[in-house]
């Protein structure tokens, strides 16, 4: 599933080779992948010039403009949604968008077709994600303090609960929590407020890195060029359950919380 890293390296991508290209055309072979209608959605968007590429959490928002004023795209790429440019490519059965940028084909590939593609008011702040929290990457520690200091859910549900900050999914959020060496279970109310400052530090850390590795690839996920990310290589704990742990040599244990399972190292990260 992309997370923030992934989607921010397809953010950079499109920013980088299109904005400030025409949009001449949009094939739409599935319109269940729209909010609105095909017709809704071409006429606002054809004819305009990408000038910005958003990200908030694993959102991406495309700002388009001409002499009538704007509009703006929301993708959420959900479980298997992709953006990418590839030479040569025949688009195959997955691929239910293709955006034509003055002769550059861009597509969305989505196998399970979970993800939306939606008009929407604004290109930083959209109303229709009024409920999403800040962006992990731009959350300061007195505000990360405010939202999560309280809480009793297990520290784990709270990171993976985008209402609280928006980005975090599985893998990042492992990583994260093994690196601040803080058990999955541990209570944000429990925790000191420097054990809470270090999830925050380590979460940054952990998706900056993932961003300059190109994200992270299991199964289909490739990059806005069609290539995997390789962040894989570097990770501690996500998808090694039963391994020995690569600081301590204590074997990985796996445990399910908020219904999404969660590996890490019983010494570095203590239960209390
Ligand atoms: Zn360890």
């Amino acid at each position: 599933m992309p997370e923030l890293p992934e989607v921010e390296n397809v953010a950079r991508a499109l920013s980088d080779t299109m904005v400030g290209r025409r949009l001449d055309g949009l094939k739409i072979s599935y319109p269940g992948v729209l909010v609105q209608s095909p017709r809704t959605i071409r006429s606002a968007l054809i004819g305009k010039t990408l000038a910005g590429v958003h990200r908030h959490g694993k959102y991406l928002i495309l700002e388009f403009i001409d002499d009538s004023g704007s509009a703006h795209l929301m993708i959420h790429l959900r479980m298997t949604g992709q953006i990418f440019i590839l030479d040569g490519y025949i688009p195959d059965k997955h691929v239910h968008l293709t955006f034509n940028f003055e002769g550059c084909p861009v597509h969305y590939r989505d196998i399970r077709k979970f993800g939306r593609l939606e008009l929407v008011d604004d290109a930083v702040n959209p109303s229709a994600i009024a409920h999403v929290g800040p962006d992990m990457l731009e959350i300061r520690l007195p505000e990360w303090r405010r939202r999560i200091a309280h809480r009793t859910a297990p520290i784990k549900a709270i990171l993976l609960d985008q209402s609280i900050a928006a980005g975090l999914g599985n893998i990042y959020v492992d990583e994260s929590l093994f690196l601040a060496g803080v058990h999955p279970l541990r209570r944000p109310r429990d925790l000191d407020p420097a054990t809470l400052a270090e999830v925050l530090r380590r979460a940054k850390q952990v998706l900056r890195l993932a961003i300059k590795h190109g994200g992270t690839t299991f199964m289909n996920f490739t990059n806005f060029h069609g290539k995997p990310g390789n962040f894989k290589t570097k990770l501690c704990v996500y998808g090694r359950s039963g391994q020995s742990c690569n600081y301590c040599g204590t074997t990985l244990r796996k445990l399910r919380v908020a219904g999404r399972s969660s590996v890490f190292c019983p010494s570095c990260q203590p239960e209390s």
